[in-house]
């Protein structure tokens, strides 16, 4: 350790991360009286919540009539009854007030003739229990909702005791006999190692979207957080579940909102189509994710792609008034014309399905606490241990996250959590001294890559790996391409071993920080398809085309993975895989679950 310059730091509450989620934790924990650190790796306002479009799910009822149990059924169904329907009932019945908070917090969202916050239609979000037409239900402001909300949450952030350590790279969980005691963080500034005691650790650290090659998400999401759970001996749960946004422009993998579509936008094919209307009859483009991606790829390997290459699909809104892109979509405006070289009043957007979202993470009950599966008890707390947001799986995505179900789900837990943090860490008291070797995993770890010399580039293999899950773990899926899948990223992980890390300071942007990110990339990698190639159903995301059908006798069950591929003795690729039940009960007794049935749109 004394190779390092160690700097010790003590507070009731930890919070790694400060994006949507990581911001509404530690303002909870504030407010009830807590003295909360928050170590992110970028600034605050650059964390991904910041490029969130279209906005954030409330049954407000501005726009038409609404209620928050046909929001809990749309989840639900949207989730293909994989999501557990106590964390739904208590997202859906606690997003109003949650969005009233945000306003109040002073939110700029667009408003209505009457003043009242202005909400759009998005896929899947409709009324009266599915029955009825689409809800607009997704609060928006404009198509730069994220950037409202994460500014919003920052500034107020500021008036809360709160420390935040900014560009702080959190290395690895200090456990001790099965508890959190806190986190190693290695400051990007200076090099300098730092050792976070407390009472509790949350994780907000979001999604790990970059283990693909086309993605609409920020370079930093890498999955730190579930990474250094995974190297805490702890699982996660539903990994195989990726969502794949139907509008990523084509090329670029950047995003066009689902509010495009909520807002009158439709997709054709080479032949003029508005091929939507076969596989969703009913709700057509506003289909679930899951579908609409699925209906992409068909068209495209039927041979009724566009293009030269007839690989990708149009996304039209040429036929919109002019003052609506002006208004409503004035930044997928600027997107398309600037990414795509498209002005959106005239032609269609190139489009094609672009990995999006992570609805699996670390398992948590709905007051955000990090469960695992112990001594047969599927609920079993792991003490001081905490997360939220898309690291985090509560879950209430299940098998597919309906738009502007994200945002809502990170102020909702975030508060949660601060709530349950104000119950269980004692006020004043100190936290319980650190292990003697508190951090030397972490640096032991670090000095590896520190001294990698082998003969393969961090950056080739970053691409054998993101190419590999573009290929054999993507919107289809088969028995094949999940086997070569899972012998492929077996390999690439092996390939950790001969890394060469060319720039080893230890600061922002380095060779080595990209390679510790990499790492974390790839145990996530690695469970992900042995989990994918594991689940003989379809459901979801998750399209297992030797499987066609949900198989709800035997496959309605969270999947839960542990990884010990370092140096560990486990076969298969070091990944361990278990199942726990999914919440089939509410926690009210004035609300039914929603029995399954079969997911038509
Ligand atoms: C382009 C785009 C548009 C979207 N639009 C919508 C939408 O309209 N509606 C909706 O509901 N959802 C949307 N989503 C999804 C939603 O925005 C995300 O799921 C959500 O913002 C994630 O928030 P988060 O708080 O979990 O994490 P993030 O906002 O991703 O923040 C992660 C934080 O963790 C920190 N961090 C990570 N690793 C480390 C480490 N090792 N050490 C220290 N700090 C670390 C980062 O610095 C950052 O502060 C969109 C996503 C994308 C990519």
């Amino acid at each position: 350790m004394s190779a390092y310059q160690i700097v010790d730091h003590t507070s009731a509450v930890v919070v790694v991360g400060a994006g949507g989620s990581g911001l509404r934790a530690p303002m909870g924990a504030a407010e009830h009286g807590l003295k909360t650190a928050c170590v992110t790796k970028v600034f605050p306002t650059r964390s991904h919540t910041v490029a969130a479009q279209g906005g954030i799910a409330a049954s407000l009822g501005n726009m038409g009539p609404d209620h928050w149990t046909w929001h809990m059924y749309d989840t639900v169904k949207g989730s293909d009854w994989l999501g557990d329907q106590d964390a739904i009932e208590y997202m859906c019945r606690e997003a109003p007030a949650a969005v009233i908070e945000l306003e109040h917090m002073g939110l700029p969202f667009s408003r209505t003739a009457e003043g009242k916050i202005y909400q759009r239609a998005f896929g899947g979000m409709t009324q009266d229990m599915g029955q009825g037409p689409p809800a607009q239900r997704t609060c928006a402001a404009a198509d730069r909702t994220g950037h409202a909300m994460l500014h919003t949450l920052y500034s107020q952030s500021l008036r809360h005791d709160a420390d935040f350590f900014v560009e702080y790279f959190a290395l690895d969980l200090i456990m001790e006999n099965g508890a959190c005691r806190g986190v190693v963080a290695l400051c990007l500034d200076d090099g300098s190692i730092h050792r976070f005691r407390s009472q509790a650790v949350v994780i907000a650290t979001g999604g790990y979207g970059r283990v693909y090659f086309s993605c609409t998400g920020a370079h930093t999401q890498t999955g730190d957080g579930n990474a250094m759970v995974l190297r805490a001996g702890l699982p996660l749960q539903d990994m195989e579940f990726v969502q794949f946004h139907p509008t990523g422009v084509y090329g670029v993998g950047v995003l066009i909102t689902e509010g495009a579509r909520g807002e009158g936008g439709y997709l054709t094919n080479s032949e003029g189509e508005r091929f939507m209307e076969r596989y969703a009859p009913h709700a057509k483009d506003l289909a679930s994710r899951d579908v609409v991606s699925r209906a992409e790829a068909m068209e495209i390997r039927e041979g009724r792609g566009v293009g030269e290459h007839k690989d990708h699909i149009f996304l039209h809104l040429d036929h919109l008034d002019p003052k609506i892109l002006h208004e409503r979509l004035p930044g997928i405006t600027e997107t398309a014309k600037t990414f795509a070289g498209v002005d959106l009043t005239r032609e269609p957007v190139p489009v094609v399905p672009t990995v999006h979202y992570n609805m699996g993470g670390i398992p948590t009950n709905y007051h955000g606490e990090v469960v695992t599966l112990k001594d047969g008890n599927p609920d079993s707390v792991v003490p001081g241990l905490f997360a939220v947001g898309e690291a985090a799986c509560v879950s209430v995505h299940g098998a597919n996250r309906l738009g502007s179900n994200s945002l809502i789900d990170l102020v909702v837990f975030g508060r949660a959590a601060g709530i349950r943090l104000g119950e269980v860490v004692k006020k004043g008291a100190l936290p319980e001294a650190l292990p003697k070797d508190a951090g030397d995993l972490a640096l032991a770890r670090l000095d590896r890559f520190r001294h990698a010399e082998g003969g393969s580039p961090t950056a080739e293999i970053r691409l054998d790996m993101q190419r590999t899950m573009q290929s054999d773990c993507a919107v289809f899926r088969t028995d094949r391409t999940l086997a070569e899948g899972v012998t492929k990223i077996d390999k690439v992980f092996k390939r950790m071993a001969d890394v060469r890390v060319a720039d080893r300071s230890l600061i922002w942007n380095s060779d080595l920080v990209e390679t510790l990110e990499l790492d974390n990339l790839l145990a996530q990698a690695v469970v992900t398809m042995h989990c994918a190639d594991n689940r003989k159903e379809s459901r979801g995301a998750h399209m297992q085309e030797d499987y066609p059908e949900r198989d709800d006798k035997n496959w309605m069950k969270h999947t839960v993975a542990w990884f010990d591929g370092w140096g560990g003795q486990w076969p298969k690729g070091g990944v361990k895989i278990d199942y726990r039940p999914v919440h089939d009960f509410t926690l009210t007794d004035d609300i039914q679950t929603i029995p399954p049935k079969k997911r038509v749109y």
